[in-house]
């Protein structure tokens, strides 16, 4: 596996690749690598010639210091791991190769910006657009696999792509889980023994509103959902909310893709999941 940390290189390095006619697959991460990451990769090696993963913790779209501060960063596993998959290029910029100054940037995100994460992380999605958009124009790739567990990260992304016209595909990934349900996530290492048990809630209540879906009983069924989640010891519910899969907003009778999501802290880790409900 090549490995950059500057910028020009790499973009020099894949322009020369796609001269030579090879298509190029990008997954950015934040690292703190788990199997849900690596079956991104997984896609992209399937799906084009040749599979840049970046991993770069990106200041600019946490809301929270002390989040950032104490996000993993276990770069010599992380290294191992995408070795052992077989990816062919990893990024791992510095926070000033990938930030000169202080520049701004706001992408018009409308109400997607209003819903849901975009309510509990203010800000959260101009970092993320922020940081994807430099990451593309660095890659220049031909398609990008993001993961489902971020619901709305995907949709905030399609939304930039047809936007500014950027000539990339995007690939929306289904979440991997751990045996007992709970959704991989970096942040899981944060969760104690006790925490571990009551972040099963998420996924069980999940599950719970997929098998016991019934379009005219949205309401009830939401507050059953809320209720279950609030009963659980150490869990703090932040938000649980049938949508529309297409616009975020709340579902209806006349949706036609509905996707159960959620967000709760447990102990100290903010965690999130989500499950389509309807296709
Ligand atoms: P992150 O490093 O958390 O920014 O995630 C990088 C990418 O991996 C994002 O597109 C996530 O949606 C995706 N991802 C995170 N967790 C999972 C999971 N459990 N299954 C599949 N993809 C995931």
């Amino acid at each position: 596996m090549k490995i950059f940390d500057n910028k020009q290189n790499l973009s020099n390095y894949l322009n020369e690749l796609r001269n030579n006619g090879k298509s190029i697959g990008f997954v950015p991460t934040m690292g703190a690598l788990h199997q849900g990451h690596l079956s991104l990769l997984a896609q992209s090696q399937q799906q084009t010639d040749v599979s840049v993963c970046s991993i770069f913790v990106n200041p600019t779209q946490f809301n929270d210091p002390k989040d950032l501060e104490k996000y993993p960063r276990p770069i010599e596993s992380d290294i191992q791991k995408l070795e052992q998959a077989g990816c062919d290029i990893l990024f791992n910029p510095e926070v000033n190769e990938m930030y000169a100054g202080n520049e701004q940037w706001h992408l018009d995100l409308d109400e997607l910006e209003a819903l849901l994460e975009g309510k509990f992380r203010p800000g959260h999605y101009q970092g993320v657009t922020q940081v994807v958009f430099k990451l593309f124009d660095i890659v220049k790739p031909d398609m990008a696999f993001f993961g489902q567990k971020d619901y709305q990260q995907v949709l905030v992304i399609q939304k930039m792509i047809d936007l500014l016209h950027l000539p990339v595909k995007l690939v929306m990934c289904p979440i991997l889980r751990e045996t007992d349900g709970l959704a991989m996530s970096s942040r899981n290492i944060h969760l104690s023994a006790d925490d571990r048990k009551h972040a099963l809630v998420l996924s069980r209540t999940l599950n719970w509103l997929k098998q016991n879906f019934d379009l005219s009983q949205i309401a009830s069924l939401t507050k059953q959902c809320e209720d279950f989640i609030k009963a659980e010891p150490g869990v703090q519910l932040e938000y649980f909310e049938v949508a529309n899969g297409k616009n975020l907003r709340n579902a209806d009778q006349g949706s036609k893709q509905i996707v159960a999501l959620v967000a709760a802290k447990v102990g100290n880790t903010r965690l999130i999941d989500n499950m389509i409900i309807r296709d």
